[in-house]
């Protein structure tokens, strides 16, 4: 996972949502997946992987996500990807 921290991945999240002015989400426009979080391709060292959104949002802006770790919106909006709005819960 430590390969989605790199700018290019960062833009595209920044490219790819629109900003709530009430709640200050940000909001995922790209693809969506069947459990209501957004997705994202990714081009990384390893090969091209399908990400959440918020996933890769926190690791392009926060950092690494430690391994089997669950991100979540502490808005509660699952198609937010604001880092300010996710936090990390360890297992
Ligand atoms: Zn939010």
């Amino acid at each position: 996972m430590n390969d989605l921290l790199n700018t290019r991945n960062a833009d595209r999240v920044l490219g790819s949502v629109a900003r709530d002015p009430e709640s200050d989400c940000w909001l995922w426009r790209g693809q969506i997946s069947n459990s209501g979080y957004g997705r994202m391709m990714l081009k990384t060292e390893s090969g091209t992987s399908i990400e959440s959104a918020h996933r890769a949002s926190y690791a392009s802006f926060i950092g690494p996500i430690p391994e089997g770790a669950i991100i979540r919106q502490t808005c509660g909006n699952r198609l937010c990807v604001n880092p300010e709005h996710l936090e990390i819960i360890d297992k």
